[in-house]
């Protein structure tokens, strides 16, 4: 099919995308712990129903141990032609408080062309790309397709280790993931880099318990002082990551605009950036430090007294090219070395998530560069991502030879994990076409 044949169809296919986006996004799909569990395989089951009517006809729910159930789904293709995987998550974040939406979150919304609603575009969009992309075909595939929609995404994950256990399962010519987007509506846009993880949890007691600060204040340490002079030192005075020995690089793709970081990242005005380089290296090429949690006294109450003990988590992203259990180490290594005053801290290690570099010089890039050129009118534009996505390492690992494409309609504006989430009925539009596109020039190639 040639590219106007698509377009019309894929536009004739966009009136029951909405009313099947809209249909899934009313289920509240939440995974987190503590959240009504029965919404997930009652989302499931709508996703079934979608690519059944798509004509994947043995798509089915497969139940996951200890898990949320995930969905799978295969269509042979030509002899010959190239087999596509294609993944995407009908779980989503819980919606936070009700007074911050300006539409409940559970009941889809239009308005300015967005469809507003939890999941709307993370990843409830990336469904209703794959199904629409098969659909617009009319069961008459020009590669064959495997579908795999998980449950689990957004919590812990147990598809991570089933496709280290099932690699069969898995194996694909080309990946796409329609888990992302545009760095902007109408700016088509691959992603071709994630960073990683690396977490330590650093300890620090100094008394047996808490003692009057003026009895005792100023000879003994204050375990909490301890803490924040030893976690200054994460940063250096610009403000960039101190760890030693973790890669940093610059970004040679977007050039990520500063005004669109502010707003998308929710700045307050007059908070300067930190850290030296360019927006895109500093997103996506070198690391950043965090201390996501500290166990301290509240303000509330607080007692002239010393305290004895106080811990902190700190979470570093890992730019690609950095092995994140390296930097796992390196950074506990930095934190032991920053106590003060010769005192002894407890660090432990916990996560490390590996970041992710794709292979882009192969004919699905090629072909998915094409498909977006012929859809936007431009060419594409390479983009990393801050966080890390572990299903994408593990799929990396079994099926070294396939290219993964990261793609979607999560464009910056869609407000993804933040109330007011809303996915670009026209950009979906464009997606869906894109990847159709995809698929028949992946044929095309042979690839
Ligand atoms: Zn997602």
């Amino acid at each position: 099919m040639d590219v106007d044949v698509l377009r019309k169809t894929v536009a004739s296919l966009m009136p029951q995308v909405r009313a099947d986006l809209e249909r899934l996004v009313r289920v509240p799909s939440v995974s987190l712990p503590g959240f009504p569990p029965q919404h997930l395989p009652e989302a499931a089951a709508v996703v079934v129903d979608m690519l059944q009517t798509a004509g994947v006809e043995n798509a089915r729910i497969t139940e996951v141990p200890d898990g949320y159930p995930a969905v799978y789904g295969e269509l042979e293709g030509p002899t010959g032609a190239p087999t596509v995987l294609l993944y995407a998550h009908y779980d989503v974040q819980p919606p936070g408080p009700d007074e911050e939406w300006a539409s409940p979150p559970f009941e889809p919304a239009v308005r300015d062309g967005r469809l507003y609603g939890r999941g709307a575009a993370d990843d409830k969009s990336g469904i209703a790309i794959h199904a629409a992309a098969i659909r617009a075909f009319d069961g008459k595939l020009p590669v064959g397709i495997k579908i795999v929609i998980e449950g689990e995404e957004e919590t812990s994950s147990h598809l991570d280790d089933a496709v280290l256990d099932n690699p069969e399962l898995y194996q694909a010519d080309v990946i796409v993931v329609g888990d992302i987007g545009n760095w902007k509506v109408g700016e088509p846009t691959l992603t071709t880099t994630l960073r990683g993880l690396a977490v330590c949890t650093v300890e620090v007691k100094t008394l047996r318990n808490p003692v009057h600060s003026g009895m005792f204040g100023g000879p003994a340490p204050d375990a909490l002082m301890v803490l924040i002079r030893l976690l200054a030192g994460l940063l250096d005075e610009n403000g960039n990551t101190a760890v030693e020995g973790i890669v940093s690089s610059t970004w040679e793709g977007l050039d990520y605009p500063e005004d669109i970081y502010r707003e998308t990242a929710g700045l307050l005005p007059g908070t300067p950036l930190i850290g030296e380089g360019s927006v895109s290296d500093r997103l996506w090429a070198r690391p950043s430090v965090t201390v996501i949690g500290l166990d301290a006294p509240a303000v509330e109450g607080a007692a002239n007294a010393l305290i004895p003990a106080a811990r902190a988590v700190v979470s570093m992203r890992v730019p690609p090219g950095q092995d994140s259990e390296q930097a796992r180490a390196l950074l506990a290594a930095h934190l032991r070395a920053s106590a003060p005053w010769g005192i002894e801290v407890n660090v432990s290690e916990g996560q490390a998530g590996p970041a992710f570099c794709a292979h882009t010089d192969g004919p699905g890039y090629a072909a998915a560069k094409r498909a977006m050129r012929d859809v936007y009118g431009k060419e594409s534009v390479l983009m990393g991502q801050g966080g890390s996505i572990p299903l994408i390492s593990n799929l990396a690992a079994i099926a070294p030879q396939a290219e993964i494409i990261l793609w979607g309609a999560e464009d910056t504006a869609a407000a993804i994990h933040s109330p007011n989430e809303s996915v670009d009925l026209a950009e979906l539009e464009r997606c869906i076409l894109a990847e159709s596109l995809l698929l028949q020039y992946l044929a095309e190639q042979g690839a």
